[in-house]
């Protein structure tokens, strides 16, 4: 019988929790233990480090071929209101502001464009490297990998090495939302399915790239949903060790027929805290948990900071994914207010490129510093 004697000493033993665990502390309602037992996991592993990078955000474009009915973002047809599509050559003059402020990361992903060839996705890559060769290309998830399997006819190998070519740096962690398919095929069934994505990573980690994985709870899954995701995850990362950072990321209800049908339910605090924590209870082979700003707020974020996340993702400058859905927390943030936050919370800040390589430890908070307004 699970308890929570035997699940506190497995966690300080450092030992792997089961399946059963991982439902059975879902259904507790003391949220504060199991941040606690995170937070033995997390002091474990990164001390008092808070991570954040300087990054932008590109949606080349949000035409897709897909209906994914959780989606705000895509839009079916040129002439919809808010189509776009942005060349590949008109890019690079859109980003610039961005890298004369210091970012190093580009994190791009879009819609799967029904009509543009694969060419369009490699221009797009092998145009930011050449005018931006220091700029780290975080790109395309295992989604629109496979999409480019089909639109080629090559290997998920192949689709992976053109693009690494093209200057392909690591890969983001969406398009996993929820993988057990009694949920998938409701929200989202075009899409790859788990083991294809898990094949994309699997060839990605074999590559040599570093990759993130996300999902996205809050909609119609169950508990049980989201710990054989987590156990999944776990299992890919056994085999092939290349996920660097989990990001649980919760659903948006606005603008999107999910978030109609479900009368446009958002998560709480309490689950989004409590998905966080148990993420680092269970996934105890992926070093990284995000408390991504954008989706919780910076308020619950920070106190993320202390149920299990050690990462508040970057500056962003241009989120479009979660304000289409109904976002309202600001769409960039500054260096400054980064650390302010996370000072603010009790942690260091430490900014890092995409692959974890810290770049600059700053200053331990000292004294009560209060929060940004
Ligand atoms: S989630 Fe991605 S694949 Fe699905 S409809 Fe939206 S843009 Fe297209």
């Amino acid at each position: 019988m699970t308890n929570w004697n035997d699940i506190t000493e497995k966690v300080h033993a450092g030992e792997r929790l089961s399946y059963d665990e991982g439902v059975w502390l879902f259904a507790q309602p003391d949220v504060i233990r199991i941040g606690k037992l995170a937070q033995t996991v997390r002091r474990r592993q990164h001390g008092n480090k808070v991570y954040f990078n300087k990054n932008r955000h590109i949606n080349p474009t949000n035409l897709c071929a897909y209906h994914c009915n959780f989606c705000s973002f895509a839009r079916f047809k040129p002439d919809s209101p808010g189509a776009y599509t942005h060349m590949p050559e008109e890019i690079p003059d859109m980003v610039r502001p961005a890298v004369e402020a210091g970012v190093r990361e580009f994190h791009i992903v879009g819609g799967l464009h029904p009509e543009l060839g694969f060419d369009y996705y490699v221009d797009i890559l092998k145009i930011l490297k050449r005018e931006f060769p220091h700029i780290h290309l975080k790109a395309f998830t295992a989604v629109e990998i496979d999409f480019f399997r089909e639109l080629t006819g090559m290997s998920h190998h192949e689709v992976l090495s053109t693009l690494i070519d093209a200057g392909l740096d690591s890969m983001p962690g969406g398009g996993a939302e929820i993988f057990h398919w009694d949920v998938r095929k409701k929200i989202c069934p075009e899409k790859a399915n788990q083991e294809v994505w898990m094949a994309v990573h699997d060839t990605a980690h074999r590559l040599g790239l570093k990759t993130n994985a996300t999902m996205l709870y809050g909609h119609i899954e169950q508990y049980e949903h989201r710990v054989h995701h987590l156990v999944a995850l776990r299992e890919q990362q056994d085999k092939s060790g290349g996920f660097q950072t989990f990001i649980p990321l919760a659903f948006h209800p606005e603008e999107n027929n999910l978030g109609r049908r479900l009368n446009r339910e958002w998560t709480t605090g309490i689950d989004d805290l409590k998905t966080l924590a148990i993420s680092r209870l269970m996934l105890d082979n992926i070093p990284h948990i995000k408390a991504y700003w954008v989706m919780l707020t910076p308020e619950l974020a920070q106190v993320a900071l202390s149920f299990g996340a050690n990462d508040m993702d970057g500056t962003i400058i241009e989120e479009k994914i979660y304000h289409d859905a109904g976002a309202r927390t600001s769409q960039e943030m500054t260096v400054s207010a980064l650390k302010k936050w996370i000072r603010a919370a009790g942690y260091q800040p430490v900014e890092r490129d995409t692959v974890y390589n810290e770049l600059e430890v700053f200053d331990a908070p000292t004294e009560y510093q209060p929060v940004m307004r």
